[in-house]
């Protein structure tokens, strides 16, 4: 056990479950068994059964809505293996005829697969958050900022917010509904990852990983060893913390861990802005924080926010455009979360008192419009708006679907939409002769990155590279690091296959990674850079090993590059 980075005061610990998770499990596993039909309630399952069949494609959305139409007319809020066990039932009972094609429609998780990995959501236990930001919810049953009735926080508190039981039960889920699992993105939610005590986040990802691999290790080094060679493997791990939490320290207990990504709260890049909404650090943390996570191989995922206290639409249109002429922040992936007014965040009090007042629909969807086409292609835009359940939302915008409509104003306007997301290829069948490497590079304050991306002629993406060159004269947070070129992500489009099965036309298989890896290579080497590493995610370490010639090298894996 590697122990480099334990803060003193920050003893481990057993966590003993308390016996009200164990409660839990057995009302999951109630919640796994066949599902109860109430009496009389038979046409009104067939009903919304049918409904959801004939919604072609049938979108998250959609669905979601559907269940609301059905839940208020008595129906409990179904998932999709609630809905095909109830249909199996009613099959079997002979109420329903037996459709495979059926089956397979509401099956489908099309966003979700697509980009090739499996996501599993889980949430740390309730904890209190080091900030004090006035738009925040807080729910003492829930980690800071998350909302009791979400969905992901439904789950997690049904199961104790044991990482364990919210693992399994998710991979469960999914495979039962026939999605795959092997891939497996952990994305580990919960108000600042940094502020929980080490032992507890250390206990946290070797029990997730004790879930993926199947079964229990003594140590997080064990679990991890089990998942590098596993059939199930963990192909990024994500926590998400504040700006003001990053040092160098923090890095390699991130990487000791195995993250390959943080999610960060920008917010605002507007020091007056921050300062009304207590954000308690000003826009220098945010680029010191994302140098830091740069030189270090870390994936960016940055938050902002539209209509804080403070703001107005043109003030955040000028916002969000610093998000890309400021060289240091530019990160590489985004939510754009416009603030939603909820009751029990203290600028709801400033909305009672007349200082705040929300976005009307109609400014927002043009203030996201503007976001949506200034957003560089190098970026993939993960989320637009924040999924509140909109009961909670006292006054703005409670639509969820608003990135599409804004989307939808964008075209209509003529604008480019270049994100990632945007141009991802999806199911699109392609063929090695469709695609063609394009390189985009730009400059951050502390480095040179290179966007390597296979594209169709009209830029839709097979896959993609972030490769990394630090400055010379850069300060690298881990001095190991000098003199290395650095891969940050390796992102291949196709659904979530299991190894072994055939994809033939889909990207994954036609070794776009390989040739994107490849090409990184040889850019580096001509760069000059005797070395380069990767920052792999626990069970990509054997792919890196076996096919690329990289080898565990500390917290990272490194490969020579030899002169041609
Ligand atoms: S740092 Fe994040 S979780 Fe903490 S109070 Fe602010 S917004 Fe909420």
């Amino acid at each position: 056990m590697r122990s480099f980075c334990r803060r003193p005061n920050k003893m481990k610990t057993q966590i003993v479950l308390p016996e009200e998770i164990q409660t839990q499990t057995a009302v999951w596993q109630a919640q796994h068994a066949p599902i109860t039909i109430e009496p009389g309630q038979e046409p009104l399952y067939a009903a919304l059964i049918e409904e959801l069949g004939e919604i072609r494609p049938l979108t998250g959305p959609d669905y979601q809505r559907t269940i609301r139409k059905y839940s208020r007319k008595g129906l409990p809020w179904l998932g999709k293996s609630d809905v095909l066990r109830a249909y199996g039932q009613l099959c079997a009972a002979g109420r329903m005829e037996y459709d495979p094609d059926l089956v397979t429609h509401i099956q489908k998780k099309p966003i979700r697969s697509q980009a090739g990995v499996t996501v599993v959501t889980v949430l740390t236990k309730p904890y209190p958050c080091p900030g004090k930001c006035i738009f925040c919810p807080t729910d003492v049953r829930m980690p800071k900022s998350y909302l009791r009735d979400e969905p992901g926080a439904q789950r997690a508190e049904r199961h104790g917010f044991d990482p364990y039981e919210q693992t399994a039960a998710r991979i469960q889920a999914l495979e039962q509904i026939g999605h795959p699992a092997e891939k497996i993105e952990l994305l580990i939610l919960g108000g600042t990852w940094s502020s929980y005590r080490r032992d507890y986040q250390e206990w946290f990802v070797k029990r997730c990983l004790d879930a993926i691999n199947g079964e229990e290790s003594v140590t997080l080094a064990e679990a991890q060893e089990k998942n590098a060679v596993g059939p199930r493997r963990n192909v990024g791990l994500v926590v998400e913390t504040r700006q003001d939490e990053i040092d160098a320290d923090e890095l390699r207990w991130l990487r000791y861990l195995g993250v390959t990504k943080v999610q960060v709260g920008i917010q605002s890049l507007d020091e007056r802005v921050l300062a009304l909404n207590q954000r308690g650090h000003d826009v220098q943390a945010t680029r010191d924080a994302f140098r830091q996570l740069r030189l270090a191989g870390f994936k960016i995922h940055g938050h902002w926010m539209a209509n804080l206290l403070g703001a107005t639409p043109e003030s955040d249109r000028a916002d969000f455009g610093r998000l890309w002429s400021d060289t240091a922040v530019r990160p590489d992936e985004l939510k754009i979360y416009p603030t939603m007014l909820v009751p029990n965040a203290e600028l709801y009090e400033y909305w009672q008192r007349g200082e705040y007042q929300p976005y009307d629909e109609e400014t927002l969807t043009e203030l996201l419009a503007d976001c949506l086409a200034q957003v560089p292609r190098y970026v993939r835009v993960n989320r637009v708006i924040r999924d509140f359940p909109t009961t909670n939302v006292v006054a703005g915008n409670k639509k969820a679907n608003l990135r599409q409509i804004a989307t939808q104003r964008a075209e209509a306007q003529g604008r480019k939409l270049r994100d990632i997301r945007y141009r991802e290829i999806r199911r699109d069948k392609v063929t090695r002769a469709d695609l063609h490497l394009q390189v985009t590079t730009y400059e951050t304050d502390a480095t040179t990155e290179h966007f390597l991306s296979y594209e169709t002629a009209d830029e839709r993406l097979a896959g993609f590279l972030r490769l990394s060159f630090p400055h010379p004269d850069a300060e690298l947070p881990l001095p190991e690091l000098a003199g290395h070129a650095m891969i940050r992500e390796v992102h291949v489009y196709g659904p979530a296959l299991n190894l072994g099965e055939d994809s033939q036309g889909e990207a994954q298989h036609m070794g776009v990674g390989s040739h994107l890896i490849h090409q990184a290579k040889e850019m580096a080497r001509q760069a000059g850079f005797g070395k380069i590493a990767v920052i792999s995610a626990i069970g990509t370490r054997e792919y890196y090993a076996r096919h690329h010639g990289f080898a565990v090298d500390g917290l990272y894996m490194t490969a020579v590059l030899r002169d041609a």
